[in-house]
């Protein structure tokens, strides 16, 4: 289906399904039996540490890597034996990747030139897509004028121009510094709803994934461990890891019994009812900590303006650490005396023996 943006046409509906894709290098797995979705008109960010194998399935996916085994489809058909011109994809990289020696429109008409479109089609289209991404008015100027925060709106003007199925977008902001990065993450959020163009956003940033996407696959070790809409991810981890990576929270050592984590004197309710009594490593989020008149008594530690908000680090008596996020207005100093409450569910809750061998190993 074409759908018509009041600028561009994109072809929005295309599904993608990754079903068991094995890649290895040298014996090394970086894709180990990876499945995943993509529904129409959908966004979603692959999340996860360094050489958890993010950029390989972009990659397997663009044709620019073969597999060892499992299937790629789009829309239904097998793309294996389909070169990367074939697929259709849009890409958008780190590094700008412009021809500098072009004009800002050459650069963006240049996929269309190799597609033989005509001149007078060309010039329209490539405006149209600079126009989509705030440049309507840098047609004639180099490249190389640009500042980078420009330069990669070109760069996805350029991806958006042969009216792909599907936009890939690996780490396209991770060069840019960090007032640009939001900008720019807003307006690729804009216009991907905008085109309705389905999507795949690869970045290590958990913010950045939760910003953008309509769904977050975190990877580890080749494969997924969990999928789900940043909401989901971000109150319902499926695991340990999940909760340690997506978001802020604090590990606090407590004890299950009778249904409920012991936590310095508070009971709070269990998100997995299935735990096992005895001691455990509760993931608690900053936001589930407060200041209260009584309750555990802590010290400050430090203390940082965020701008909008402040967080604060306190020692609990048994030495811990933990942090918390308030209002400005109120302004804890170091060494003072505070009182705290545990307050919502932690969103973790693992055996004792199983977090000290995760740290361990981490
Ligand atoms: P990063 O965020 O650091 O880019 P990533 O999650 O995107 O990491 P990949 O780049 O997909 O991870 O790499 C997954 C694993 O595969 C890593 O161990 C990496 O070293 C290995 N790898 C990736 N590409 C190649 C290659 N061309 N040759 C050999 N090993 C590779």
């Amino acid at each position: 289906m074409m759908s018509q943006s009041p600028v561009l046409q994109t072809r929005s509906g295309t599904v993608v399904e990754f079903t068991g894709v094995v890649k290895e290098f040298s014996g090394l797995r970086a894709l180990d039996g990876f499945s995943l979705t993509l529904h129409a008109g959908e966004c979603v960010a692959l999340l996860g540490p360094s050489g958890s194998g993010k950029t390989t399935a972009l990659r397997v996916l663009a044709g620019l890597e073969s597999t060892d085994a499992g299937s790629i489809t789009i829309d239904g058909i097998d793309v294996s034996a389909l070169s990367t011109s074939k697929r259709d994809m849009g890409m958008v990289f780190q590094s700008y990747s412009l021809f500098p020696h072009l004009s800002v429109g050459e650069n963006v008409e240049f996929g269309l030139r190799m597609r033989k479109i005509k001149p007078a089609e060309r010039r329209s289209r490539a405006s149209a897509a600079l126009a989509l991404v705030g440049l309507g008015h840098h047609f004639d100027r180099f490249a190389h004028q640009l500042s980078g925060g420009q330069q990669q709106r070109v760069a996805l003007a350029r991806a958006l121009v042969t009216e792909p199925r599907v936009l890939l977008l690996d780490e396209p902001l991770s060069a840019l510094d960090a007032k640009v990065r939001v900008q720019l993450r807003d307006e690729i959020r804009r216009i991907q709803t905008e085109l309705g163009i389905t999507t795949l956003f690869v970045t290590h940033d958990q913010d950045e994934a939760l910003a953008i996407a309509d769904r977050v696959a975190v990877m580890r070790s080749g494969n997924i461990e969990q999928v789900g809409t940043p909401e989901e991810l971000y109150s319902r981890p499926a695991t340990p890891f999940i909760a340690d990576f997506v978001g802020l929270s604090n590990g606090i050592v407590g004890i299950v019994r009778d249904g409920h984590a012991e936590v310095h004197g508070t009971r709070l309710p269990l998100i997995d009812p299935a735990v096992a009594e005895g001691p455990v490593r509760v993931s608690v989020r900053p936001e589930d900590i407060e200041f209260a008149p009584e309750g555990l008594a802590t010290t400050v530690v430090s203390s940082s303006f965020l701008g909008s908000l402040r967080r604060t680090t306190v020692r609990l008596p048994d030495g811990s650490i933990v942090f918390l996020q308030h209002g400005v207005r109120m302004h804890p100093k170091t060494g003072e005396s505070v009182f705290l409450k545990f307050t919502g569910v932690p969103v973790s809750t693992e055996p004792l023996e199983a977090a000290r061998v995760a740290l361990h190993q981490s």
